[in-house]
């Protein structure tokens, strides 16, 4: 199916520069180099290869699927996949926001995680294999020593190596403790690896000449549960002294699994030390492999929620140019005329609406992600203490809520694109039942979003010195309330501000329980307490958006009505833009948002049987 964009590019745009400003970035030494054509030039070439190479790939990802050679032990992936990650690494993007001092390009955060959408959009299951290389240089970098930097940074930094992160193993998934991989030192200080690692994405593939493996494992010896848990980098194939591939290393590729989705990315399982041989190096310090494994994490949770947002883009997408397409019933306001033309099914109200939730949606996904990039370039960049203080605060507890959140929200959104489809879109003729299969592991991977909503309650906010975080992010949204005051209706204004208070009785009522000790009830309200974060602070972000758009809108639209406003909106990209805009955060705050309070009464009613079930009762 043609589509013109799998990303609305104008928004990209409107949310990092009009919204974001990420251009005053140049502020900081970091990015002095920087302007907007440097950025522009980026997101074009990403969009470009993203779209021309990557998306075109999607569907062989899911038909073709990767052959599994069980004699090699090897993983062939789909031709199509080949000439897209090239394309990829020569343009550099896997190291587009290393510092230049690093070799990369320093780009900011912000811009690469726009980039990074585009790829998503295009193929997420190619994208994975490219983001591993970016995730492993950056542990080996930071946690390696020296020895073990120039053994593998040099040739991840050229993409002719590729990278896994493996945790997961058979009885230690959500709950690391029980991990069973183990790590004998040997007399030249490598460590020798042995134990199964499950579920590994990237594990296995014919695209990179060697795959950098980072492994938690336990040091014989050491104690038992997380604290006992070390990282090691085990490389496929050892490397020689002079930098070459030499023997091939103890580790390989036991089958890779077949999925609901995502099929183009290899989910491996990986044998290590079968023969007694498997060399790995130590990354950090020794019981420090949580430590290390969770900059990774943080990272790859980041980018789990922008999959989410990506694929949610992609799928509405193709919606749009279907409804656009597909001519069905009649106007309704024409639904006694016999003679009436048939229409697109876009002129329905309930199309209209189906659309304006993906596109809110989306948007709001859109503005939460580059939200969070944009305070992690602060995080980084900035030489004020305080500044960094807050940045920190904002990605500490932005990060489960763009994780859980955007991926739960994801599914939704990708269900509602086969549904504006209609029987289609149940169909492998359309592109739409792909993305709904390939989103639902969102919710799952990467710490599932039940993992997500606990460590968001405990660690982010109760738990976290005088809630500073929480109190950050309540400092933006006073912000943005104030500035919204005379310039958004009050009645877009004010359901956000009451929203603020009903989140502040709620984080009372649950500090109140973790200080009484009620701990079962106190968590049980985890996930309902994430899913009702999730709409309050995007509705935020749509208001905050209002204030730059509603003024803009009104300057390029005045009181034009009817087939006046029609026309302009043909005949004038950016008044439709802008008008679109608008609706689709008033369709948010309005619509969409208030659904909201319904959740803060399920936490508020204090309903007692999730605390008082058993399991004996389910049956
Ligand atoms: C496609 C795919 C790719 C993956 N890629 C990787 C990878 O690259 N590297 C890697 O190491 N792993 C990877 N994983 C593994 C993934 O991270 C785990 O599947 C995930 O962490 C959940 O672990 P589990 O499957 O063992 O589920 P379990 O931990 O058994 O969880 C089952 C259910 O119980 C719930 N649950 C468990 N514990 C708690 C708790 N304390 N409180 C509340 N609820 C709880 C969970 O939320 C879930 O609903 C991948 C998985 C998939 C499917």
């Amino acid at each position: 199916m043609a589509v013109s964009q799998l990303v609305d590019s104008r928004d990209v745009r409107f949310t990092l520069f009009e919204m974001l400003e990420v251009e005053k970035l140049n502020r900081f030494d970091a990015f002095k180099d920087f302007d907007r054509s440097v950025y522009e030039d980026t997101l074009k070439l990403a969009e470009k290869i993203a779209f021309e190479q990557f998306f075109p790939s999607n569907v062989d990802g899911d038909r073709i699927g990767l052959k599994f050679d069980a004699g090699k032990n090897e993983v062939k992936v789909p031709e199509s996949f080949q000439k897209a990650f090239q394309a990829y690494l020569e343009a550099g993007f896997h190291i587009l926001q290393f510092p230049q001092d690093m070799g990369g390009m320093g780009i900011p955060n912000s811009v690469s995680t726009a980039a990074s959408e585009y790829f998503n959009a295009g193929n997420t299951a190619l994208t994975m294999y490219c983001g591993s290389i970016t995730g492993a240089i950056q542990i080996i970098q930071t946690f390696g020593s020296e020895e073990v930097i120039n053994m593998f940074v040099p040739k991840m930094m050229e993409g002719k190596w590729g990278g896994t992160m493996c945790l997961t193993e058979p009885s230690a998934g959500s709950d690391l403790g029980p991990l069973k991989t183990k790590a004998v030192k040997q007399s030249d200080g490598t460590y020798l690896i042995s134990g199964q690692k499950i579920f590994i994405s990237n594990g296995e593939q014919d695209m990179t000449e060697n795959i950098i493996h980072p492994v938690l494992a336990r040091i014989e010896g050491d104690p038992d549960g997380t604290k006992g848990i070390s990282i090691f980098v085990v490389p496929k194939y050892l490397v020689n002294p002079d930098g070459t591939l030499g023997e091939r290393n103890d580790v390989v590729c036991a089958g890779i699994e077949h999925k609901m989705g995502l099929k183009g990315n290899a989910t491996s399982t990986l044998n290590f030390g079968e023969n007694g041989k498997c060399i790995g190096y130590l990354l950090g310090k020794e019981r420090e492999g949580m430590k290390v494994m969770f900059m990774l994490m943080n990272a790859a949770r980041i980018h789990t929620g922008l999959q989410a947002e990506a694929v949610s883009s992609a799928a509405y997408m193709h919606a749009v140019d279907y409804a656009k397409d597909r001519i069905q019933g009649t106007h309704i306001l024409q639904s006694a005329n016999k003679s009436a033309p048939r229409v697109a099914i876009i002129e329905h109200p309930d199309v209209k609406r189906m659309l304006l939730y993906m596109k809110s949606s989306i948007e709001g996904m859109r503005m939460l992600c580059y939200f969070l990039s944009h305070h992690e370039d602060i995080m980084h960049a900035s030489t004020s203490e305080d500044e960094k203080k807050e940045s920190m605060g904002i990605v500490e507890i932005l990060t489960p809520i763009v994780k859980a959140g955007i991926s739960d929200a994801g599914w939704l959104v990708t269900a509602e694109a086969i549904q504006v489809f209609g029987g289609y879109g149940y169909c492998q003729e359309y592109p739409v039942e792909q993305y709904a299969r390939d989103v639902k592991v969102f919710s799952i991977y990467e710490g599932t979003n039940a993992i997500q909503s606990l460590d968001l309650l405990m660690r982010k906010m109760l738990m976290n010195p005088d809630m500073f975080n929480y109190k950050t992010l309540k400092k933006y949204m006073e912000g943005t309330i104030a500035k919204a005051k005379g310039v958004v209706e009050d009645k877009y204004i004010e359901p956000v501000a009451k929203g603020m208070k009903k989140l502040d009785e709620i984080v009372e009522m649950m500090a109140g329980q973790l200080m009484g000790g009620q701990i079962v009830e106190l968590v049980s309200n985890a996930t309902p307490l994430q899913q009702a974060m999730y709409p309050l602070i995007l509705a935020w972000l749509h208001l905050w958006s209002l204030t730059i758009t509603l003024p803009k809108a009104k300057a390029l639209i005045g009181d034009a009505k009817g087939e006046d406003l029609k026309k302009l909106l043909q005949s004038n990209p950016e008044a439709a833009y802008y008008n679109g805009r608008v609706l689709s955060s008033q369709f948010f705050i309005g619509a969409e948002y208030p659904k909201f309070f319904g959740r803060v009464d399920c936490i508020m009613n204090n309903e007692a049987s999730v605390v008082n079930v058993e399991p004996e009762i389910f049956s």
